[in-house]
């Protein structure tokens, strides 16, 4: 067998049959080169099992362990919600959030008043509205003044003298 054909043996060590073993030993025995490629295969073989093998467990382990397993087991600080409930609920913060109230009004209608475009559109919409209100007044104003003209229109007659037209209006608006 030539060193090429014990190669192979030298990769395929631990599938080796006793047989092949004892062969390629009594050559490593001989083969300086052989022997070269053998040990370096055997050690990158340890590494990888060992890469293999080996957890990875962080420095401290038990320690971090032990501050997360702390950390989950007591909430001692108080979630915000909580604090915020507090706060609502207690008797002095009910003044203060009245205060607190009070003054956001203000600021909210000083900065109101102060921007004048604000201003302007509150003043133009009340316009608006007034329009729009006054033009409603005017046409239930004429509808009615078209229904009373229509209603009185029977009492109105030449043949008749004025104080019978007021009466019968006035028997209309009874
Ligand atoms: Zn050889």
């Amino acid at each position: 067998m030539s060193c090429k054909d014990y190669e192979q043996n030298i990769y395929t060590y631990p599938e080796l049959s006793a047989k092949e073993r004892s062969h390629l030993d009594a050559h490593l025995q001989n083969c300086r080169s052989c022997l070269t490629l053998f040990q370096e295969v055997q050690q990158t073989q340890q590494l990888i099992n060992q890469i293999a093998e080996e957890k990875v467990i962080p420095p401290h382990a038990a320690r971090l362990t032990g501050s997360i397993m702390s950390k989950i087991a007591q909430p001692s600080k108080r979630a915000f919600g909580e604090w915020i409930i507090e706060l609502l609920l207690s008797k002095r913060s009910k003044f203060a959030l009245s205060g607190l109230s009070s003054v956001l009004l203000f600021v909210f209608c000083f900065q109101f008043f102060d921007d004048p475009a604000q201003f302007k559109a509150s003043q133009a919409s009340s316009l608006t509205n007034s329009v729009i209100l006054n033009a409603k007044l005017f046409r239930e104003n004429f509808s009615r003044h078209k229904e009373k003209r229509t209603l009185f229109a029977d009492c109105r007659s030449p043949f008749q003298s004025n104080q019978y037209y007021l009466n019968c209006v006035k028997t209309k608006l009874k």
